[in-house]
């Protein structure tokens, strides 16, 4: 049985409900929360203005809310779910 291993493992990751993920690209480290298998909230831990090259790209003068989540962090989130390391926490 390796299941109190495989929870203390993962308690490293977790700070409260969220998982920190790292963008692959451009290294942005965000704190992800999955609500359901669609959808992700996502706090920022660096001011989000000008962290991420893809978002500054995408922001142009849009108010942050209104950004897209940069492409390469999505797929970093979507590895953590396939990895088991961002699980669905309601
Ligand atoms: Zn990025």
């Amino acid at each position: 049985m390796t299941r109190a291993d495989s929870l203390a493992e993962r308690r490293a990751y977790l700070d409260g409900n969220l998982t920190k993920v790292e963008c692959g690209s451009c290294g942005t480290v965000v704190r992800a929360r999955k609500l359901s298998p669609m959808q992700t909230s996502v706090q920022w831990t660096t001011p989000s203005a000008g962290a991420c090259p893809r978002l500054a790209a995408a922001a142009g003068d849009r108010p942050a809310a209104l950004v897209p989540t940069c492409p390469d962090l999505r797929d970093s989130l979507d590895r953590a779910v396939r990895e088991g390391r961002l699980e669905v926490t309601g």
